[in-house]
């Protein structure tokens, strides 16, 4: 008999989780998912579930609790494991920072521990970041570039890389940490300025708002395709070994090249409708976050399918949906 993969997958309420589920779906696999709640949690994240309702079975437990954890590991027996519930820095204000360094990596200890005991030979993915390089030196940057963090988010996600590096030579596990650039799609959360940008646009031409507020429109991002980032995710789970990929583009665009994008796919103007608010002001690197993801590339076959026009124009009309 064909043995079916079994995946479990931890933020699988989010963008990439629920991409990760349907590509998996795809390819055959059964998928666990771990949740905090099945019935509260951000709007997009029901709705992401929703989407994978039907395909998944959810496991209803917190990832500091080790003795669930381990439970749920021994029974499910995962061949691969996908870590990629955090707490992104946008959402979370200074007064919460303990909470941050715990989501983003005691909770990485915990699952990595948890496999170690109850499913040593699991495949194990975690969602490294961008925000690792933080104040980088140079542009675009690779697996070789030093790391300079410049927010506790950055740090907590340092800190789990490095666990994952020691989980993988002192256990001979195979982990593997997927340095990914920003990729937005029609599941990103409300927060994100890609579909901050697309929903107010879809709001405005629907007549539902009259302008939109931003903060820092010269500000610059390597934006990718989710769907693609996740295919990134599952390559490197089939690779030879555990080992680090940078996942991104390559090509960076502005805040203000994404209102113009975004604006134009509806026929309008963005100048006609743009306030700035100080309130959503940060300052700009001064050594853009660019990746270079040759690695991947070239060891694994993987590429980008989707333009950033391409990106924004399938966010946009999905918004004009949800608002008409
Ligand atoms: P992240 O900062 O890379 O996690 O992703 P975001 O999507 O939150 O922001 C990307 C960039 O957009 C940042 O450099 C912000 O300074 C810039 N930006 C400009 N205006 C806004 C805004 O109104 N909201 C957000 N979230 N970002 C903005």
């Amino acid at each position: 008999m064909v043995h079916m993969k079994r995946a479990l997958i931890t933020g699988i309420s989010g963008q990439d989780g629920s991409y990760l589920a349907e590509l998996l779906y795809k390819k055959g696999y059964e998928i666990h998912g771990i949740v905090r709640h099945t019935s509260n949690g951000a709007p997009q994240h029901l709705v992401n579930l929703q989407a994978i309702d039907s395909i998944v079975t959810l496991h209803e437990v917190s990832l500091d609790n080790g003795e669930a954890l381990k439970s749920i590991v021994s029974s499910v027996k995962p061949d691969e494991c996908y870590h990629l519930a955090a707490s992104s820095f946008v959402s979370y204000g200074f007064a919460d920072e303990s909470a941050l360094l715990n989501a983003n990596f005691n909770l990485t200890h915990s699952i990595l521990s948890a496999l170690r005991e109850a499913s040593p030979g699991c495949r194990f993915y975690f969602a490294g970041s961008s925000e690792m390089f933080g104040y980088a030196l140079e542009a675009p940057q690779n697996e070789q570039t030093t790391f300079r963090p410049r927010s506790l988010y950055g740090i907590a996600k340092l800190a789990s890389y490095h666990l994952v590096n020691n989980y993988r030579l002192r256990y001979n596990m195979f982990a593997s940490t997927g340095i990914l650039y920003n990729h937005e799609s029609p599941r990103r959360s409300f927060e994100f300025v890609t579909r901050k940008v697309t929903s107010t646009v879809a709001k405005i031409k629907t007549g539902k708002r009259d302008s939109i507020v931003m903060g820092n429109i010269d500000a610059v991002r390597d934006w990718g395709y989710a769907p693609d980032y996740v295919e990134a995710m599952w390559m490197m789970m089939q690779a030879e070994k555990g080992d680090d990929y940078v996942v991104a583009t390559g090509v960076i665009h502005s805040v203000q090249e994404l209102l113009e994008c975004a604006f134009s796919v509806v026929g309008l103007h963005y100048q006609d409708y743009l306030k700035i608010d100080q309130e959503f002001y940060r300052e700009s690197e001064s050594v853009s976050l660019c990746g270079d993801s040759t690695k991947i590339r070239t060891q694994l076959g993987w590429k980008p399918t989707k333009t950033f026009e391409e990106i924004i124009q399938e966010m946009v009309e999905a918004d004009l949906i949800l608002e008409s």
